[in-house]
């Protein structure tokens, strides 16, 4: 970033909010994001001061999520986050998964709306559009300070991820676990290697993250595990499943629950465009099994069906308690809305 001006100095504020870098965008495409900080990883990192850290959502069992950063370098195919980025002027494929935005203020805007006498200590769910534990999170933090804030204010929480370095907040989800609960769920979809190459290509590996979850449990933390979504045709056959399920278990995994994909806007057209790139014998069977958002109801009760059995066979029949990710997925819940998304 040497030898030029900042691209939001005229603006007159040290950090851009996230309207004016969709202004931006619109105007120029991403390439115009000339502060984005380009890392190692490739991903270009945007800094940007948010207005609020708590987003109110509708039909959940939680009604306020957090979301530090937009965007996800775990670059997921399934994600359902991807159509998220579109509010962004940016696009629901690559730049999902390699321009994303930092909320940098969003600590000190969450101690304040936790101040407010009207706060009513509800449920607070991080992960539903963006991993609070994405590689990024070594550098700035922002969920581990989230979570202390939340401990102070004896706030509640749900999370999701897939990144094992919540590992190394075990002592602030233990203050909150003390304060007023906490329930994580580690995301393993599958065991599967081959699927776990090819459909969540920035993540850990699965094995990685179920040895997270049993730190987790083993430091005293509500931690178990979401297989979701089980993919059709990559994950969801009898031996696959029982093999995750078994390593759940293996894990010491407190719960697990399951969901089989749904593909909505964004996420559709990427998903569609992998296969037909990637594995296009498979898309004329996609295209008939997702002839709406979600295959048919008989389909997904099969695969719920096979997935009870084996959670008996494991003794893993323990759900999340009902104000977690968790137990909205176990449900069958759909996905949360973001409802009111402030600029
Ligand atoms: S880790 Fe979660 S938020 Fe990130 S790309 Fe994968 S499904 Fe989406």
């Amino acid at each position: 970033m040497t030898g030029r001006l900042p691209l939001f100095l005229d603006l007159g504020t040290p950090t851009p909010t996230t309207r004016d870098v969709a202004n931006t965008v619109k105007r120029g495409g991403t390439s115009a994001l000339t502060d984005a900080d380009r890392r190692a990883d490739e991903a270009r990192y945007q800094e940007v001061a948010c207005r609020s850290a708590l987003n109110p959502v509708n039909g959940m069992p939680f009604k306020w999520t957090l979301n530090p950063y937009r965007g996800c370098t775990h670059g997921c195919h399934y994600c359902f986050a991807r159509r998220y980025h579109v509010q962004f002027e940016m696009n629901s494929d690559d730049e999902f998964a390699s321009v994303i935005l930092v909320k940098r203020n969003v600590v000190d805007v969450l101690r304040k709306e936790l101040d407010r006498p009207a706060w009513k200590r509800e449920v607070v769910a991080f992960g539903t559009a963006t991993d609070p534990y994405q590689p990024i999170e070594g550098h700035y933090r922002l969920t581990r300070e989230c979570l202390a804030v939340l401990a102070t204010g004896r706030t509640p929480i749900g999370l999701i991820t897939k990144g094992p370095m919540i590992v190394r907040d075990r002592d602030v989800l233990l203050d909150v676990t003390r304060a007023a609960g906490a329930t994580v769920c580690m995301s393993v979809p599958t065991v599967d290697e081959e699927a776990w190459r090819v459909l969540e290509p920035g993540t850990a590996h699965p094995l990685q993250r179920l040895r997270a979850v049993r730190a987790l449990v083993d430091a005293g933390i509500n931690a178990g595990v979401l297989m979701s979504p089980i993919v059709p045709g990559f994950s969801s056959s009898r031996s696959k499943l029982e093999r995750t399920m078994k390593a759940i278990a293996d894990h010491g995994a407190r719960f697990v629950g399951c969901n089989v994909m749904y593909l909505q806007d964004g996420t559709r057209s990427h998903f569609m465009a992998f296969l037909e790139r990637e594995f296009p014998s498979m898309l004329p069977r996609y295209e008939r099994l997702y002839a709406t958002k979600y295959p048919p109801s008989s389909y997904r009760k099969e695969v719920h069906g096979m997935v009870r059995v084996l959670q008996q066979r494991y003794g893993l029949t323990r759900r999340a308690e009902t104000n977690t990710t968790a137990a909205a997925e176990a449900e069958g819940i759909k996905d949360p809305e973001q409802v009111g998304f402030a600029w």
